[in-house]
C-alpha cells in the first residue's frame, strides 16, 4: 500500500489527486487491475468527479453547505459534526480501473480529496490490484 500526504489550506476543499494515484500505478508498474484510493479520516472523504469546470466542485461544496449546515442542531461535542456527516455522504473510498498502466477514468473525471474539517495534514491510502 502506498500512502499520498494531502495538505488542506481550507475549511472545505476539494484537491484533485489524480496525477498522484497515477504516480503510484507507475511506480508500481501496474498495467491492468483495480485501484482503490481509500481517505482514512472521518471528516474528509473522496470522491470522482469534474475535473474541467472548477464551478462544478463549487457547486458541490456550497449544496453541501445548505445540505448540512456547519452550525446545525447536532450533539458531537466536538464541535466538526458537520464535517463527519459530509465525509459519510460523500464516502471514504473511490475504485477505478487501470488500463495501460493509467486509471481508466472519463475524458471529464477527475479524483478529488475532499476536506471537511480543515487546514490540516492528511493522507490517502492507495493499494493496487493487479491482474498480471
Ligand atoms: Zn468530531
Amino acid at each position: 500500500m502506498e500512502k499520498i500526504a494531502v495538505t488542506t489550506h481550507s475549511r472545505a476543499e476539494f484537491i484533485d489527486i489524480t496525477s498522484h494515484v497515477n504516480r503510484v500505478l507507475e511506480k508500481q508498474g501496474v498495467r491492468e487491475g483495480i485501484c482503490c484510493v481509500y481517505v482514512p479520516h472521518t471528516t474528509a472523504a473522496v470522491t470522482i468527479n469534474e475535473n474541467a469546470d472548477p464551478s462544478v466542485r463549487k457547486d458541490i461544496i456550497n449544496e453541501l453547505d445548505r445540505l448540512v449546515p456547519w452550525n446545525g442542531h447536532y450533539t458531537h461535542g466536538e464541535g466538526n459534526a458537520a464535517a463527519h456527516i459530509r465525509a459519510t455522504l460523500v464516502g471514504s473510498s473511490v475504485s477505478a480501473p487501470i488500463s495501460g498502466g493509467k486509471l481508466a477514468l472519463g475524458t471529464w473525471q477527475g479524483i478529488y480529496f475532499c476536506e471537511f474539517d480543515g487546514p490540516r495534514r492528511r493522507e490517502v491510502f492507495v493499494q493496487v490490484i493487479s491482474r498480471e
